[in-house]
């Protein structure tokens, strides 16, 4: 049972129902549908096909939406006059304009107003960088210092300037109302710049009674210095190292990985690290030694899940990257299993309350009596993520009532999440248990089983009991 989870970015390569269902037998948890690239219709086809997967196969699958949020990129480029070289100028002006090596605009002509000189501006994932000099009328004047090749809609970056973009913009309002309509299980919202931007999301969601769980993606300064409170706002984490070593100093990117890992750990959240992870295969079978070193060090850090993006989208070995995630995850899990105080994790959550109680004496009871699984009942999914963030040695079996709780803790490490009828009484929920670990083989008769439970099953967040269990002594 590999329990980091893996989250595979769906595109060209990867959105056909056959090349689904084989990336989910490779191990994926959770499938990410970016609304960067593709239609809704494309998307709708996908989702379709990944609830009738999970049916099938009887096995718990996220679908997180990704929102483009409010990037901004070039109008359309003239092909013939696209090289800029370096040491040159660059003008660009808010009149909308087929742009060329000496002028262009794009998605977001206020920029030209809120641009200081001296303020940055990296296209194209960094590899061209202009300097701000000087605005005119409608204008603002660059000095190119490292040139590159201009292309129709690259992405415009601006790590200087606090930009009066929108939190959402008008096509992220239409697809957070698709996600909303469409239940997905995760709604990622990218460049989150500070905690009235979730608020922002929060309440559009609630407007549409939609019950998805809310991914920050830190990939901002303005988010880092804002951490602690975007983490408190939202449901998971995605350190998003695309658009954050652009937007702040690459070589700072592992450090501040680190702390974000760190600090979600401390938090009890969820945090999903993504981008280039494996991305040498995107166009080869094996991956570089330096990538592989980079998902382990992710998952040693404490990584609930690690992301593909390119690598699945529009890789050519879709299958092959997913098994060798999970690979690299079975390895390293190993290693941590055996040596337990290498991470024990400090989560800062409620140290007084009952459930934070009976997470820690589970923990001592598990050792105790030699444990083969901690399971737990949980409505809202509160009791499973707890004891997620808390790296037992013991695989988690979240028992559920509510299909969206099962879903989502697809991405919490060390989960395994089953769906079943609302249990009458402790008795009904141990005889459900029992039939769930013996069929899935996650134990024996005679295996023992610490067990989360409560008085009021329906209720979210009231477990107030451990139970000591004999798998099959009813
Ligand atoms: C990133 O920037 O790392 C990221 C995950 O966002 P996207 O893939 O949407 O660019």
């Amino acid at each position: 049972m590999i329990r980091t989870k893996t989250i595979a970015t769906i595109g060209p390569a990867s959105r056909s129902a056959e090349m689904l269902e084989k990336l989910v037998a490779a191990g994926v948890d959770c499938l990410r549908l970016n609304f960067s690239h593709g239609t809704l219709q494309q998307h709708g086809e996908v989702l379709q096909t990944i609830r009738q997967l999970a049916e099938k196969r009887q096995t718990p699958l996220a679908v997180l939406g990704d929102l483009c949020g409010p990037k901004i990129r070039l109008d359309q480029i003239d092909p013939q006059r696209a090289q800029l070289p370096s040491d040159g100028r660059l003008i660009l002006q808010k009149e909308p304009i087929l742009g060329n090596n000496q002028r262009v605009s794009c998605s977001f002509p206020d920029l030209i107003d809120e641009v200081e000189p001296g303020d940055r501006l990296l296209i194209d994932d960094g590899n061209i960088l202009l300097l701000a000099e000087e605005r005119k009328s409608g204008e603002l004047i660059c000095h190119c210092v490292r040139g590159g090749l201009l292309s129709d809609h690259k992405g415009i970056n601006l790590p200087d300037t606090d930009l009066s973009t929108p939190a959402l913009t008008a096509k992220d309002e239409i697809d957070l109302r698709w996600a909303a309509e469409n239940q997905l299980d995760y709604l990622a919202v990218s460049f989150v710049r500070r905690p009235e931007d979730l608020q922002l999301v929060r309440q559009k969601l609630a407007a549409l009674n939609s019950p998805l769980a809310v991914v920050s993606k830190i990939e901002k300064p303005q988010a880092i210095t804002h951490l602690a409170e975007i983490i408190a706002l939202s449901d998971a984490i995605m350190v998003a190292r695309g658009d954050l070593g652009v937007e702040m100093e690459l070589a700072q990117v592992p450090l501040l990985q680190k702390r974000i890992i760190r600090e979600c750990q401390r938090a009890g959240k969820p945090v999903i690290v993504a981008t280039q992870m494996l991305q040498s295969m995107v166009s080869s079978a094996v991956p570089t030694r330096a990538e592989v070193s980079d998902v382990a060090n992710a998952i040693y850090d404490t990584a609930d899940a690690v992301m593909l993006s390119a690598e699945s989208a529009v890789g050519q070995y879709p299958v092959e990257v997913v098994a060798t995630m999970n690979r690299i995850a079975a390895e390293t899990e190993n290693y941590l299993r055996a040596q337990p105080d290498v991470l024990l994790p400090e989560v800062a959550e409620a140290n007084r309350t009952i459930l934070a109680a009976l997470v820690r004496s589970a923990r001592s009871l598990a050792s105790q009596f030699d444990c083969k699984l901690i399971a737990a009942w949980t409505q809202s999914g509160v009791t499973a993520r707890l004891l997620s963030k808390h790296r037992f040695r013991q695989p988690i079996i979240a028992l559920t009532a509510n299909p969206l709780t099962r879903n989502q803790l697809a991405l919490n490490y060390g989960v395994w999440s089953v769906c079943t009828p609302m249990p009458s009484d402790t008795l009904d929920m141990l005889r459900r248990l029992d039939d769930i670990v013996t069929a899935q083989q996650w134990a024996r008769p005679g295996d023992t089983i610490v067990v989360l439970t409560g008085t009021h099953f329906a209720h979210s967040g009231a477990n107030n009991a451990l139970l000591i269990h004999q798998v099959g002594d009813l």
